[in-house]
C-alpha cells in the first residue's frame, strides 16, 4: 500500500519548505475529481464536466491545503499561537491543524453568520472562539492589527503560505485529467483560492507538466460581489455564508488571474446558487455547501450565454462539504413525514 502523505510531501518541490520545516499534516489533498454526466446533460451537454470535491479534505474544505503549510511554517518560526478571522471554514481548519501542532488557536467569527458545522468544528478542536458583533471584513481588520502588534501568527489567506498550499489543487486536477481543463470554475469570496489555482496552473505549465492554461472563471454571490461592481460592499448579503465578503483580501491577484487567463469574474444569484446546490445533490450524489455551488451556477450561466464551446473540459471546484451547513439542507429539502409504527401505515403512505 502506498499512503498519500499530504500535500506538503506530495508537492514538496513546488512549495517553500526545507528539511527543517516540521510538517503538520492531516493527509489533506488527493480529493476526488468526479465526472458529472447527469448534471452536464441538464446544464451544459456540449462539454465534459468534472467536479473537484474539496469537501473530501480532512476538515471538509479546501482550506486544509493552505492550513497545513501555514501551520507548518508557523511551527518552523516557533510562534506562540495562531489567529484568524473566518466565515467558518478557515477557523475549522485552523482549529484542527492547530490541535495537531499543539498550538493555541484564536478565531474571530461574525456572530450568527457562521454555519453550525463549522462552529462545532472550531469548538471541538479547542479553539478559542470570539463571535464579534459585525461582519467578516471587520473581524479581519481586527485580527490583522492584533497580529501586527503581537506574537500571534495570522493564518488568513493574507498569509502567503495559505495560497502556496492551495495551489496544489490545480496541480492535482492536471494529474487527474492528464492535462489542464479548458475552463476552471470557482466561487469567489476573499478571492484567495482562484488566485492560488492560477498560480498552480502557471507553475505546472512552467514545469512542463501541462501545455496550455485554463481560463479562470470566478463567481460571486449577487449581494456580495465587490469585484464585479468594482467597489467595497459595506454590508454583504448571501445565503452562501462562505463567500459573504465585501472587501476581498486577494482582489488584485484575482483580477490578474482572470485577465491573464482570458477568464472572468461574474455574478450568480442566491436562487441560482441554491438551484445548483440541489442539482448537485440530486443528480450527482454530491453534497456540497451553498458557496461551493456558485461554481456550478456559473457554468449554467456561461453555458446559456454560449460561452462554453463544444468539447471543452470544464472543472468546477466544490469548495466545502454540505454537512457544514445542515440548516440550509433541511430548510431547502422536502420534510420527512411522520407515521405510526405499523407496516400498514407505512404502506399507505408509500401508495399515497
Ligand atoms: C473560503 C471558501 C470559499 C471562498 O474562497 P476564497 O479563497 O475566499 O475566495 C468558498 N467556498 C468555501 C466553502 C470556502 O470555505
Amino acid at each position: 500500500m502506498i499512503l498519500w502523505r499530504g500535500i506538503i510531501e506530495e508537492f514538496r518541490k513546488f512549495l517553500p519548505v526545507s528539511e527543517q520545516t516540521p510538517v503538520i499534516s492531516l493527509s489533506e489533498g488527493n480529493t476526488p475529481l468526479i465526472r458529472a454526466d447527469r448534471l452536464a446533460k441538464k446544464i451544459c451537454p456540449q462539454v465534459e464536466l468534472y467536479l473537484k470535491v474539496e469537501g473530501a479534505n480532512p476538515t471538509g474544505s479546501f482550506k486544509d491545503r493552505g492550513m497545513t503549510l501555514a501551520v507548518s511554517k508557523a511551527m518552523e518560526k516557533q510562534v506562540r499561537a495562531i489567529m484568524c478571522a473566518s466565515t467558518g471554514n478557515t477557523s475549522a481548519a485552523a482549529a484542527a491543524y492547530g490541535a495537531k501542532a499543539g498550538l493555541p488557536v484564536y478565531v474571530l467569527v461574525p456572530a450568527g453568520k457562521i454555519a453550525l458545522g463549522k462552529l462545532a468544528q472550531a469548538m471541538v478542536h479547542g479553539a478559542i472562539v470570539f463571535q464579534i458583533e459585525g461582519n467578516f471584513d471587520q473581524a479581519l481588520r481586527i485580527v490583522r492589527e492584533l497580529c501586527a502588534e503581537d506574537e500571534y501568527e495570522l493564518v488568513n489567506s493574507l498569509n502567503p503560505f495559505r495560497l502556496e498550499g492551495q495551489k496544489t489543487a490545480a496541480m492535482e486536477v492536471c494529474d487527474q485529467l492528464g492535462t489542464a481543463p479548458t475552463f476552471h470554475f470557482l466561487p469567489v469570496g476573499n478571492a484567495g483560492n482562484i488566485s492560488a489555482y492560477w498560480k498552480g496552473y502557471r507553475e505546472y505549465h512552467t514545469a512542463g507538466q501541462i501545455h496550455y492554461l485554463p481560463k479562470m472563471m470566478g463567481f460571486q454571490a449577487e449581494g456580495s460581489a465587490p469585484i464585479v461592481h468594482g467597489h467595497v460592499i459595506e454590508n454583504p448579503q448571501t445565503v452562501a455564508t462562505a463567500i459573504r465578503i465585501g472587501n476581498p483580501a486577494s482582489w488584485k491577484l484575482a483580477l490578474q488571474a482572470v485577465d491573464e487567463s482570458s477568464g472572468k469574474i461574474a455574478i450568480v444569484t442566491d436562487e441560482e446558487i441554491l438551484s445548483a446546490y440541489r442539482a448537485l445533490a440530486a443528480e450527482e450524489g454530491v453534497f456540497c455547501e451553498p458557496a461551493s455551488a456558485a461554481s456550478v451556477a456559473g457554468v449554467t450561466k456561461c453555458s446559456q450565454a454560449g460561452l462554453l464551446p463544444e468539447g471543452a473540459t470544464v472543472v468546477c471546484t466544490l469548495t466545502g462539504h454540505g454537512l457544514k451547513d445542515p440548516d440550509i439542507a433541511v430548510e431547502t429539502s422536502t420534510r420527512p413525514r411522520t407515521v405510526k409504527a405499523t407496516r400498514e401505515d407505512v404502506l399507505a403512505l408509500l401508495r399515497a
